[in-house]
């Protein structure tokens, strides 16, 4: 299949989440099963220009039609990790990538309305008729409008999109300009609510409804959160329009990038291990001890490593902390927030228990610690409140630490309680965890309570948790797998 994705995030060259690893990961087991895969991206002041390889300019001179007119672009081609990628850059005097930082501007919706156009245009004016385009996020929920609106008449009408979100909490919500400005128009025609009219800001076009209802395929990054996103408020506001479109949503779980998160080969571990001989574990438990300067003790280390985020359930770690250092359990903490409010909160906390020899707490983004936490760890917390899919679960289970998750989004699929009696729907990974259900210190303290207990009372049997766990396969092979269907799927039929 000739697939191209089109995305404002693809790690290494420009990333700021989870959206560009699944857009560097995806694109790379596709290209290893033989499918050819092109990735087009804006071409950003502030990308990782280092780790692109021979760019080059594609084409010289894209005129993409914008408002009355056309916008001058330039399309570089380049290779990063090995994926082949284009990068739009638009010559006008609003200047769309060149603003030294990736999101966060008045224009954004402009910006990225813009690059979902361009993206069709450069396809269109090179001939580039993949089977299909994968759309991901608010930033290209535009470009199945303006394929199906617009380019199928152009010569585009066999091309089929996968609209993929990774967040429904940004929608891309706005006024009707951006219809006049991508060449749509008729804003009564597009703002109607079974099209992009946004359901809660009347006379306001919501261009992730608009990815939803025109592509032929879309997904959330977990079957429980496809789930949650129609029936909860975690659907932000779209809960009724996936309903509408239940026939072609779904939801596929991201994979973790198996090479990258390896305790056998991590050059970031002082000890490498496999799950048939966990002595190098150990071996990070003390070195991990001896570098945040915790007491060498016989206890649990519990740790926490993520965004200190509302969404991530900020009391709950807190509370998790407590909890740990009152049960004779150690606890780390890895974290930081972009609010000051948040970071202000535990930096206070770290102070408090500055002389704690039972916890540290960093506050700051530091990957290397964080896969010696991963790898030196008993435990790792997971208590958020809503998570499409997570990652954080998925590599404790690979470095052999034991997640202690809350049952919501990717979390429920994929960490199943060993206590539970049930037999769990996938064979390859049952009981690997701990779970609670509600999002209250009672809750979490149920989860913690049984994975400290078990520890203390059967390290045996807490052994046999962890290498269930190292042996569930969450690597990218069955989720790619699950996208090339979709892909099939709708390539051989016009949904
Ligand atoms: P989200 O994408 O919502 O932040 P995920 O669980 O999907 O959460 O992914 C978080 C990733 O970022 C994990 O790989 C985690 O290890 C890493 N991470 C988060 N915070 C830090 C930090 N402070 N230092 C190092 N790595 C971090």
């Amino acid at each position: 299949m000739y697939i191209i994705m089109v995305a404002s995030e693809c790690a290494p060259v420009a990333k700021v989440g989870g959206l560009a690893d699944v857009v560097h990961s995806l694109s790379g087991e596709l290209d290893q099963r033989g499918h050819t895969v092109e990735i087009i991206l804006p071409k950003y002041d502030c990308m990782r220009y280092d780790h692109i390889y021979d760019l080059q300019i594609a084409y010289r001179d894209l005129w993409v039609p914008w408002y009355g007119g056309a916008i001058h672009c330039t399309v570089w081609f380049g290779f990063s990790d090995g994926r082949r990628c284009f990068f739009i850059e638009p010559h006008s005097q609003d200047n769309y990538f060149n603003r030294n930082d990736f999101y966060g501007f008045h224009d954004e919706v402009m910006r990225f309305a813009f690059f979902s156009k361009a993206a069709l245009e450069f396809m269109l004016k090179t001939n580039k008729r993949p089977d299909i385009i994968h759309a991901h996020d608010w930033q290209t929920g535009l470009l199945p409008v303006l394929l199906y609106e617009l380019y199928q008449y152009h010569g585009m009408q066999q091309q089929r999109v996968c609209y993929t979100i990774h967040n429904f909490k940004h929608q891309g919500v706005c006024d009707e300009e951006v219809l006049w400005a991508s060449g749509l128009q008729r804003p009564e025609y597009y703002g109607n609510r079974d099209r992009l009219g946004d359901d809660f800001s009347p006379r306001h076009i919501n261009l992730m409804k608009g990815g939803i209802v025109y592509a032929n395929y879309a997904n959330t990054v977990s079957p429980t959160h496809a789930w949650e996103a129609r029936h909860t408020e975690q659907g932000y506001g779209l809960g009724h329009i996936l309903h509408v479109h239940q026939h072609k949503f779904g939801g596929i779980l991201n994979g973790l990038d198996y090479e990258a998160w390896n305790p056998e080969t991590d050059t970031l571990l002082p000890h490498n291990y496999t799950v048939n001989n966990l002595d190098g574990k150990y071996a990070n438990k003390i070195a991990l001890c001896n570098r945040l300067l915790l007491e060498e003790a016989y206890k649990p280390i519990i740790a926490y490593i993520g965004r200190l985020d509302t969404q991530k359930g900020i009391a709950l770690i807190r509370h998790s902390l407590f909890y740990a250092l009152d049960n004779g359990a150690q606890f780390v903490l890895l974290g930081s927030s972009p609010e000051a409010r948040i970071n202000d909160e535990f930096w206070k906390l770290k102070f408090e228990l500055n002389d704690n020899p039972d916890c540290h707490l960093e506050i700051g983004f530091n990957e290397e610690l964080a896969h010696l936490i991963y790898a030196g760890s008993d435990m790792v917390v997971v208590p958020s409140l809503y998570e499409p899919c997570g990652l954080t679960q998925l590599i404790a289970l690979r470095y052999g630490t034991v997640p202690i998750v809350r049952a919501i989004g990717g979390l429920a699929d994929t960490v199943f309680d060993w206590n539970d009696e049930h037999k769990s729907p996938n064979p390859n990974c049952q009981r690997n965890g701990y779970v609670f259900y509600d999002a209250t210190p009672e809750g979490l303290e149920s989860a913690l309570h049984r994975a400290i207990g078990l520890w203390n009372s059967h390290p045996d049997i807490f052994r046999r948790l962890l290498v269930h766990g190292m042996k569930c396969d969450y690597s990218w092979k069955q989720s790619v797998q699950n996208y090339l269907n979709a892909y099939e799927h709708i390539s051989v039929t016009k949904v």
